[in-house]
């Protein structure tokens, strides 16, 4: 089997081939983020006619550089949402264009379902099911995923995501955007115990994540100007690290203990983060699963990947299937949180 993958929900354009047998034949990612560096996030419309401008060459590249033509895939599969609504549809309609001039099947992939799934892409081990933690720039959830389609939310955030506090740490802290490896960077040459931070709802009873407190504790330890930068970054990612390792735990105890412990998004290129799982899973005698770097932030393969997870499903999309700017993974989830988290 072979799948088109295209990725533009948020500030990379990116797409992709990959087979059935978890090869990325071809992939190309063009990063938006000198386009929004002066802004310190994500301008919606800054970011879509970019990928308008760059998602058609970008395509003919990964074709050309893997010598295959639209005949050849078993279908196009591009992210439906959730994401900034204007690089969704220009996406998903030049997905719906190749597959009607070619007259292969669609797919509109879930963003989060290519996250969720990227981490079989890189380890054929990794069978259902598992426990995701998944940390990206517009989530924070615990989900039992355990099959394609599948999900159980366990957890999300009442507020902010953890990228997103990564990347308003960075802003405050004067480091550019994006912001999660800069904060990493210059957490190495910081002591986490040296500010005073709050861990939101660590030891409560639900295994929901918090991160607004933390935020507003990191604003006030940079106005005070009584803490080296580093101590702060450094303490911020101790912190996160902390509530992620307790609410995790706090899932655990609540489920039948899967086999693997899982972690995907952006968030999961950190390295104290991975550490801190890996440590966890170890003590539940869980296998401990990460993707690789590049397949952590936004890319085009782990929505090929999806795609070809869905194959065998036969469950193709029409060509008027609508861009979602928001699609939870577990409705059922997010029906009760619109009740009150
Ligand atoms: P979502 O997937 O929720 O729709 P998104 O697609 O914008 O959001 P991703 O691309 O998966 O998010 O992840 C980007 C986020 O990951 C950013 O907030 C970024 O700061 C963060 N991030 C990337 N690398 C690191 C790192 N090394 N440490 C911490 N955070 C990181
Ligand atoms: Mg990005
Ligand atoms: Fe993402």
């Amino acid at each position: 089997a072979l799948v088109l993958g295209i990725e533009s929900s948020c500030d990379e354009t990116a797409a992709a081939l990959v087979d059935g047998d978890r090869r990325i034949v071809a992939q190309r990612i063009a990063s938006q983020d000198e386009e929004h560096a002066p802004y310190g996030g994500v301008v919606p419309e800054i970011a879509a006619r970019a990928h308008a401008d760059r998602l058609a060459p970008l395509i003919a590249a990964v074709l050309e550089e893997a010598d295959v033509t639209l005949d050849q895939c078993d279908a196009i599969a591009a992210t439906a949402g959730p994401g900034l609504i204007g690089g969704v549809m220009v996406g998903l309609v030049s997905a719906k264009a190749l597959a009607m001039a070619s007259g292969k099947p669609l797919l509109a992939i879930n963003h989060l379902e290519g996250h969720a799934l990227s981490p079989r892409l890189a380890d054929p081990a990794l069978e259902f099911p598992y426990l995701l933690l998944l940390v990206s720039g517009g989530h924070c959830q615990l989900l039992l995923v355990e099959g394609v389609g599948e999900y159980r939310r366990l957890a999300t955030t009442i507020d902010d995501a953890l990228g997103e506090a990564f990347d308003k740490t960075a802003k405050l802290l004067g480091l550019g955007y994006p912001g999660g490896p800069a904060v990493e960077k210059l957490a190495r040459e910081g002591d986490p115990k040296a500010v005073p931070l709050p861990r939101p709802l660590v030891g409560s009873k639900e295994p929901h994540f918090s991160f607004a407190g933390l935020k507003s504790a990191v604003l006030r330890a940079v106005e005070s100007g009584e803490h080296a930068d580093a101590d702060i970054a450094a303490g911020f990612q101790q912190a996160a690290v902390d509530c992620l390792l307790d609410r995790t735990r706090r899932a655990l105890d609540r489920i039948d203990t899967p086999p693997a412990l899982v972690v995907a998004g952006g968030v999961a290129a950190n390295q104290t983060v991975r550490g801190a799982l890996e440590g966890l899973a170890a003590e539940h005698d869980m296998r401990f699963v990460a993707p690789p770097l590049p397949l952590c932030t936004d890319n085009a393969a782990m929505i090929a990947w999806a795609g070809i997870e869905r194959l065998p499903l036969g469950q193709f999309d029409p060509l008027d299937v609508a861009a979602r700017p928001r699609w939870p993974l577990d409705p059922e989830a997010e029906a009760v949180r619109g009740a009150g988290v």
